[in-house]
């Protein structure tokens, strides 16, 4: 590890772009971050996303099979394409697919004949840009826009040069327009993509043709001279001038093929060499990435916040495209119709609730503001509230978690939608069970009512889902509370407490409870699944972001809470796999973290190091931030401690890193931590600057002796939403032992429902 730590910094700065910064900080970002990554162990589960922030497609080399959810290994050493990709996770696989694979000497358009061999001395892995020369001397280029790319193909000397266009896995057609050096086509593939519902591509070459023609990838049957193909896995292949530089310009459109024509003039059209795509992508990455401004801290420090800010800053995706007047529409994955304003797609909000989305409202207001009028639009199209868009509505995992988003954005000042038409899609999410998904509307919604709590075993993950629902009926709450709407006030007040329903004093666990109000069985906590969802009962039993203090006192009182936080990481890390039957992934990451109980694989628990503040123990807080920051992340390949799940992981360093962290959305404060740092300038949208300063920060001074707010003495836990967004200095003496006198007062507690 130490010896990869050092080779990357010394490649930063090497002159990777024209920039006169040095080192321009998307040179500190590795893409490669957390691609060694399998089906039962995951480092990441990511790919080497070639793209611009947020941009409605990115591009990435394949190395798995068409229609593999894995589909860049870091451990393989062939590449069989470079593909246009969307894909959240590994887990749901990709849709609106299509790739080009160059090869010189012999057309071989069969996915598995085609490969070639390389390897990552040869490969440059940067959001700007994506390099790699096979052994056999072939070299690809890549530089992204917001809905394209510019791809260069540098074939070796003497030898007949060939590409191919690949279909992928569903539907497609193509047009070869051998006089014009182009190519059109579409694409209609992967589980997410509705009837209907196109990528359509214009491929712009700036060599001419040779020789053309169509193939088809089930049967790898070639069609030669053809301009013309429809079909399964339709695509097409061309022959260059041999030995030649071939430079391509595509882009894509969900709308119409005119628009994709629009959007490649609009993105790439001034732009004839791959190289200004690149400098430009760089510029956008530069002052996207320059939000934040760290000094101090390691090489090393550097690369893994600006690659993890990297990450966080990909998802969710703008699914909206601009016509020829720049104004925004799209087409709808959820009623396939065309509606102009905003969308956004591609995220899971069981994940990115809890930091992914408070990053957006602190780094990207207005286009946090767009998404959240969107979400509305959404629902009205779908008829239910998104809680996993992939492009459209997949009701995965658990929780009503839009309304997080929704609650969040109001409480820090976001005005852009109507709180009365949010409260009341969200009524509707919370008294309904959907056609699809558990997260479509809301499992067990019935009893929930009724009993206060999801029985188990009649639903399964009940208790994950009581202690979910709970939070979220907070937000509404909160939301309701705070814009006069006392009618939705009064329901969800009823139930935000309901956590306390799943509570076994006796035990001091959160349990699975029956509908006779008996608990479950034969408890063991560290048994997975059950009425959990992918955790067991030490991961699970903070999950009451919206009352730690009630919390607390369930538990018997802060002395009883903080021991407990303390017992997860001193448990053995033993892992009863319960109604898994056998090791998931997030189980293994778990035994290899050896943090005990802490799975900071997975999210239920990824807000526990912070909860010590609640207790009287702010230290242990700073104490844990600083491990778990250093022990389960660096830049490399093997990067996260688990899935990396569409920015939430990325986004946990980067609040982490800035020294604070979103324990709970919906409110307007982020619970102290200790920064990575010794200076950290956010440079917010407003003009205005927030500074964090840490002068004696170092590896041994994690712990925060005592602080000032822009020069007044702040002796609380946490930081308000708008004292960061009104800008200042948050000035922190950093030391090498607790202070453990420093923010025990009540009102220096982070916000609880319970007082
Ligand atoms: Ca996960």
């Amino acid at each position: 590890m130490k010896i990869k730590l050092f080779l990357l910094s010394l490649t930063v700065g090497a002159g990777l772009t024209s920039s006169a910064q040095s080192p321009a900080l998307v040179d500190y970002v590795n893409t490669l971050q957390g691609t060694n990554s399998k089906h039962e162990l995951t480092r990441g589960n990511t790919y080497p996303t070639t793209a611009l922030p947020f941009a409605m497609h990115t591009w990435t080399p394949q190395t798995g099979r068409n229609g593999d959810g894995w589909k860049y290994q870091y451990f393989k050493d062939k590449i069989r394409g470079f593909q246009q990709a969307h894909q959240c996770s590994s887990w749901t696989r990709d849709y609106a697919v299509f790739s080009f694979m160059p090869m010189s000497g012999k057309l071989v358009v069969n996915e598995n004949d085609r490969e070639a061999r390389f390897s990552h001395a040869n490969e440059i892995a940067k959001p700007n840009y994506y390099k790699v020369k096979f052994d056999n001397e072939l070299t690809t280029e890549i530089a992204p826009s917001e809905r394209g790319a510019h791809l260069r193909f540098t074939y070796p000397k003497g030898k007949q040069s060939f590409l191919v266009l690949d279909g992928y896995t569903g539907i497609s057609g193509i047009k070869i327009y051998p006089k014009e050096n182009k190519i059109t086509g579409y694409v209609h593939n992967g589980e997410g993509f509705k009837e209907g519902f196109k990528n359509f591509f214009v491929i712009q070459f700036d060599q001419p043709f040779k020789s053309w023609g169509t193939w088809e990838n089930k049967n790898n049957t070639i069609n030669a001279d053809s301009t013309i193909a429809e079909g399964l896995g339709k695509g097409a292949y061309l022959e260059f001038k041999a030995g030649t530089v071939v430079q391509v310009k595509v882009a894509s459109s969900y709308i119409s093929m005119d628009q994709a024509a629009l959007n490649l003039e609009r993105e790439l059209g001034k732009d004839n060499t791959l190289e200004k795509t690149k400098a430009k992508a760089a510029e956008i990455w530069n002052a996207s990435l320059g939000k934040v401004m760290v000094e101090g801290g390691t090489a090393a420090d550097k690369a893994t916040f600006y690659s993890c800010f990297f990450r966080a800053s990909l998802f969710s995706r703008k699914f909206y495209e601009l016509d020829r007047k720049g104004n925004p529409y799209y087409f709808s994955p959820y009623d396939s119709k065309i509606h102009t304003g905003y969308m956004f797609t591609d995220t899971g909000f069981w994940d990115t609730f809890r930091a992914q989305f408070p990053l957006n409202t602190i780094m990207h207001p207005e286009m946090h503001g767009r998404y959240m009028q969107a979400l509305l639009d959404a629902q009205q199209q779908c008829g239910w509230l998104p809680s996993w868009s992939f492009p459209s509505e997949a009701g995965s995992m658990i929780g009503n978690h839009a309304i997080s988003l929704l609650a969040d954005a109001w409480t820090k000042g976001i005005r852009t939608f109507d709180p009365a038409e949010a409260l009341k899609a969200y009524l509707h999410e919370s008294t309904n069970k959907g056609p699809w998904g558990p997260a479509n509307g809301r499992d067990g919604w019935k009893e929930y009512f009724q009993l206060g709590y999801v029985p188990y075993p009649k639903y399964r993950e009940a208790t994950a889902k009581t202690l979910e629902y709970a939070y979220d009926d907070f937000c509404a709450w909160q939301l309701a509370k705070s814009t006069g709407n006392d009618f939705y006030a009064g329901i969800f007040e009823r139930q935000m407490y309901n956590y306390k329903n799943v509570y076994d004093p006796s035990t001091r666990f959160m349990r699975g409870r029956g509908e006779d109000g008996k608990w479950t069985p034969n408890f063991d906590p560290t048994e997975w699944g059950g009425p959990y969802t992918e955790g067991n009962a030490w991961h699970w039993q903070w999950s009451v972001f919206q009352d730690i203090k009630g919390l607390s006192q369930l538990m018997g009182g802060e002395k009883n809470f903080t021991a407990k936080l303390d017992s997860v990481f001193s448990e053995p890390n033993k892992v009863n796999t319960g109604s898994y039957g056998g090791m998931i992934h997030e189980m293994t990451e778990m035994v290899m973290a050896n943090m005990g109980q802490y799975a900071h694989g997975n999210q239920p628990i990824q807000h526990m190091v912070y909860l010590y503040n609640y207790g009287g123990q702010p230290w242990k807080s700073q104490y844990y931030a600083r491990k778990v920051m250093h022990n389960l992340y660096d830049a490399t390949e093997n990067g996260y401690p688990g899935d990396e799940d569409q920015g939430q992981t990325s986004s946990w360093y980067v609040l982490s890193a800035l020294g604070f962290y979103s324990v709970t959305p919906g409110t307007d404060q982020y619970v102290l931590g200790s920064p990575l740092f010794n200076k950290i300038t956010i440079n917010l949208e407003n003009g205005k600057k927030f500074i964090i300063e840490a002068p004696a920060n170092s590896a041994e001074n994690v712990y925060i002796q005592s602080a000032t707010l822009n020069g007044k003495a702040y002796t609380a836990d946490f930081i308000r939403h708008t004292d960061l967004i009104n800008g200042g200095v948050l000035k922190l003496e950093m030391g090498n032992k607790p202070a453990v006198g420093r923010g025990l007062a009540e009102a220096d507690k982070p916000f609880s429902l319970s007082k």
